[in-house]
């Protein structure tokens, strides 16, 4: 912890003892690297022991700075984090537990890939607690597996799916990608109707996204492989938007489908800007009015060399949060309660301008106001990107 930020501290604990923290631990280790992948994690697992060590140590310091606070979601995310070995995760929960007050927790997911679960790994995991899972099942396709340079197969994820309900997780989560190259609509729309008929609780549709520099991306600036047009990714999504309803998944979040009460608590904090701690290389926190990434090098972040990012967010900035995040949600934002906030903020001009424009999209079916409850239509959820644009 570098000196500024223990000068920052008295308001940061304040903060963290307001209300039950969201807490996220990053394992940057991976088996292999797949063809799209821009998440900080390495195939050096020779780094894995010094790393763990210092996440270890991470949480501790943090949750003596905090005043051990109250935690009621953890998500151990990456990375792989199947990649622990039972020992590091029976010691990453129990120095979870002297750090931070878990008698709260009301959910406790890992992430993991099919291609590294077995029947006792997962036993074992639920009987440390941790009882939801979030498996990276991508597609059911081993042609389009192969292509993004997954470890597993479409047969190894389903099994996977099976393995953990027999573990004893009863909160599963997959993720299925849209706009691979050569993926169909129609396998889209099988791929969701197999997942579903799993009985899975919860999923979630990413588009694929290549933002960096990945050999995906090489393929297809170089003729070889094409990416499917915006149209095309957007009738996938619109198919879903109908489709996944009637499979028992409703839709709760531009990119999530759960069935009741099954939804992500740990994620639904993040569109709600409650308060979550990031530890691990990349990961990001937000206490207050500040937020956070820790460096994503992996070996300067494990050597305690790597700086974070640091963001002060201004009242306006804070403000507009909360609809830029809250409108992800199907249930929307109370903009009766936004309009307080901004009044007391000396921000209400700012507020009614949004307002205005957001009452203007009701009439291209974009928006739907109920008094002063605003959610986008499905329409608006398919252009959100657009939409959302006018609050950054
Ligand atoms: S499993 Fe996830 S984190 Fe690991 S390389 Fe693949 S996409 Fe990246």
């Amino acid at each position: 912890m570098t000196p500024e930020f223990q000068s920052w501290l008295p308001s940061g604990r304040r903060a963290a003892l307001a209300e039950p923290l969201g807490l996220y631990l990053h394992v940057p280790f991976c088996v292999d690297r797949c063809t799209y992948c821009s998440f900080t994690t390495t195939r050096d697992r020779s780094l894995q022991p010094d790393t763990h060590r210092r996440l270890l140590a991470d949480i501790s310091t943090w949750g003596t700075a905090l005043g051990r606070p109250a935690v009621d979601t953890l998500y151990l995310g990456g990375g792989t984090p199947s990649l622990l070995s039972l020992e590091e995760l029976a010691a990453l929960t129990a120095t979870l537990r002297r750090a931070f007050d878990l008698s709260p927790l009301a959910e406790a997911t890992l992430e993991a890939n099919p291609g590294t679960v077995d029947l006792a790994w997962l036993q074992q995991a639920r009987d440390l607690g941790w009882d939801r899972i979030s498996l990276g099942v991508q597609a059911l396709d081993d042609a389009l597996l192969a292509r993004l340079g997954r470890i597993h197969g479409s047969a190894q994820a389903l099994e996977a799916l099976d393995l953990a309900a027999r573990a004893g997780f009863s909160r599963r989560s997959a993720d299925l990608m849209v706009g691979i190259p050569g993926q169909s609509l129609s396998k889209v729309i099988e791929d969701a109707r197999v997942l579903a008929g799993t009985g899975l609780e919860h999923l979630s549709i990413y588009l694929l996204d290549l933002d960096k520099a990945c050999p995906l991306r090489a393929e297809i600036d170089a003729g070889r492989l094409t990416l499917p047009s915006e149209d095309e990714v957007a009738d996938v999504f619109e198919a879903l938007q109908e489709e996944l309803p009637r499979l028992g998944l409703a839709p709760y979040e531009i990119s999530n489908y759960a069935h009741p009460g099954a939804e992500s608590i740990h994620n639904t904090r993040y569109w709600e800007r409650r308060p979550y701690l990031g530890l691990g290389p990349s990961a990001a926190s937000q206490l207050g009015n500040r937020r956070w990434t820790e460096s994503g090098i992996i070996p300067a972040w494990t050597e305690g060399r790597g700086e974070p990012d640091v963001q002060e967010l201004d009242a306006a900035e804070l403000l507009a949060e909360i609809p830029l995040l809250g409108l992800r949600m199907h249930r929307g934002v109370d903009w009766g309660a936004l309009r307080t906030l901004a009044e007391a903020l000396h921000l209400r001009p700012l507020c009614d301008a949004w307002e205005t424009r957001l009452r203007g999209l009701e009439k291209e079916g974009l928006t739907v106001w109920k008094e002063d409850q605003v959610c986008l239509s499905a329409r608006g959820m398919l252009m959100s990107n657009g939409i959302l644009q006018m609050f950054v």
